[in-house]
């Protein structure tokens, strides 16, 4: 069993998880107990920090109750984002705790991130005496924030299926397979009706604050886009987006192409990429102008559903019935659109 220290910091991973198991606590004790009212005021705490700042915070922990109390404050603040309950929400949230985990990650010796990797199935080789790490390149290409230039492929050496990374890399990578997790964690669990009660003050007031945030995205005027008619792929890719998430680059030409084909402008397009909070105006300019045939020769169609399934950007798991009926995202909005006149 590792430091209860070490499982206060990573409250994610698999063994935090078994300490909380072991130690048979219950969903009600945690809520109610006045003993652990400092991990519930942590938990918000977490979630507070994430959504303003993309971090979940900071903590002085100095002895042994501290450390219990930040390792159950996690639990509690991925219920609390569960029963918040919007997508854009829940992926800012598993951003701000992958991204704190990364600055406490790049501290760490290699052998806590080599223990760490293997959790996550991230096959890496290090060579101790060479101080050197060499990454899969599957899973390079999985976790890799293949947007920046400097993690683009073609400025990586490879050999025999391996590329060298540094530690900060890997640490980097842990990030986003961590991100991926919570993520997971997130959208396959409902919200507890107890935890709704205790904080339902608290649940309000972040809805309320996540509503004026969308309202202020969605007040961009975007051309003739409704984002309630978006198909599910490209209404995550777009929510993933402006959280700020590493998005593949499938999932950024799929809804680009989108995009174009439904006449949104470049700087529409634009836009709508503008209130990720590491927007870059000119190398996104650059890549949509690429995609929509402003600067190369080919304006791209975007992929149909048998394509998007194959990259793995098809949600199959939120898939409705419109989707069932057709083949294509474009098909799924125009037919939204058709369902509407059709009310009128
Ligand atoms: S079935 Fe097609 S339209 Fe529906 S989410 Fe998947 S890719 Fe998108």
């Amino acid at each position: 069993m590792a430091e209860i220290s070490t499982l206060a910091k990573y409250p994610f991973l698999n063994a935090s998880k078994d300490y909380v198991k072991d130690n048979n606590l219950s969903v009600s004790e945690i809520l109610d107990d006045p003993l652990y009212e400092r991990a519930r005021m942590i938990g918000l705490e977490r979630i507070d920090k994430s959504f303003k700042n993309r971090d979940a915070g900071n903590r002085s922990l100095s002895g042994e109750t501290d450390c219990i109390m930040e390792l159950l404050s996690y639990p509690i603040a991925r219920m609390i984002a569960v029963c918040i309950g919007d997508v854009y929400f829940k992926r800012r949230y598993a951003l701000g705790e992958a991204v704190h985990a990364y600055k406490n990650l790049i501290n760490e010796q290699m052998s806590f991130l080599t223990q760490v990797s293997k959790e996550f199935d991230i096959k890496i080789e290090y060579d101790e005496d060479a101080n050197k790490i060499k990454i899969h390149f599957t899973d390079y290409l999985k976790y890799a924030p293949t947007r920046y230039k400097e993690w683009k492929m073609i400025n990586r050496e490879m050999s025999q299926g391996y590329i060298n990374i540094s530690h900060k890399d890997l640490a980097r990578l842990i990030q986003e397979a961590l991100r991926a997790r919570i993520n997971n964690e997130l959208d396959s669990r409902q919200c507890n009706n107890a935890i709704y009660k205790t904080f339902s003050t608290d649940i309000q007031r972040i809805q309320n604050t996540v509503m004026m945030h969308r309202k202020k995205i969605e007040a961009v005027p975007v051309g003739r886009l409704d984002v309630e008619k978006l198909p599910p792929c490209i209404k995550d890719i777009l929510a993933a987006i402006q959280a700020g998430e590493n998005v593949p680059h499938a999932g950024r030409f799929a809804l680009v192409a989108f995009l174009n084909s439904i006449k949104l402008s470049t700087n529409d397009i634009l836009k709508l990429f503008s209130t990720a909070p590491d927007y870059e105006e000119e190398r996104t300019r650059y890549q949509v102008e690429h995609i929509t045939g402003d600067i190369s020769a080919t304006s791209y169609k975007p992929p149909g559903c048998d394509k998007m399934r194959t990259y793995g950007i098809c949600p199959v798991e939120k898939i409705d019935g419109l989707c069932k009926r057709t083949r294509h995202p474009l098909s799924y909005y125009t037919a939204k659109w058709g369902q509407e006149k059709k009310k009128k």
